[in-house]
């Protein structure tokens, strides 16, 4: 049984579903939903929506298999809405991150941001920005606001903010309005695939002086 208890947004998955997401924010939707069947299952009926809107689009030249695919998505019995299997990740990241990062941990170049905590900022297109997190245990991350959203997904060890607490496989969604700091907590180290639409504002005065260089 899964222990997840905090999800993707449908905001989230209908934009994955219609291809309007930029490369970062897919990214940690399609690492998300590898882990989560909850996901993955409502991922399936956006598909299934989207798939229906186009053929209505499209009834001038629908034929019988088309129809009848029409009909048996309807009728939520096609094979199309089964949710895929999940793919089995041996290491920390599950298998579409580890292949967008060409590997597990030991492929990732850490750079240190200070107290302790590393990151390695991951090339993606577009304005936002995908990057890996490493906190030790014990450990918080400044104090800090949101220009935009900011999607936290929790890859190994757990942290806790003042929102709620986070363990593997959780994903946390923070906006403009949320101001929070992450502090790692448990025996382990944690990792998190963080994504970002916007620069992040920074409440004290060094970690902000400090930001040009982190690139967060
Ligand atoms: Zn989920
Ligand atoms: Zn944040």
């Amino acid at each position: 049984m899964s222990t997840i208890k905090h999800h993707l947004t449908d905001a989230l998955l209908m934009g994955y579903s219609a291809g309007s997401l930029p490369e970062a924010f897919n990214l940690i939707v399609a690492t998300h939903i590898s882990v989560c069947d909850e996901c993955r299952a409502r991922m399936a009926e956006f598909d299934a929506l989207g798939g229906e809107v186009m053929m209505c689009a499209e009834t001038v030249e629908m034929d019988d298999r088309a129809f009848e695919k029409t009909l048996r998505s309807l009728m939520n019995e096609s094979e199309d809405v089964a949710p895929a299997p999940t793919k089995r990740s041996v290491g920390v990241f599950p298998a579409p991150l580890r292949d967008y990062v060409g590997g597990d941990l030991d492929a990732v170049r850490w750079r240190k941001v200070g107290g302790g905590v590393r990151q390695m900022i991951l090339k993606t297109d577009g304005e936002a920005k995908a990057r890996l997190l490493y906190i030790p245990s014990g450990v918080a991350v400044p104090d800090h606001g949101h220009n935009g959203i900011e999607l936290t997904l929790v890859l190994q060890g757990a942290f806790s903010d003042e929102l709620d607490s986070f363990g593997v496989g959780d994903i946390e969604v923070t906006n403009e309005d949320i101001e929070h700091t992450p502090i790692a907590m448990g025996d382990m180290d944690c990792i998190c695939l963080a994504v970002t639409d916007a620069p992040l504002r920074f409440a004290g005065l060094i970690p902000r002086l400090a930001q040009p260089f982190l690139r967060i």
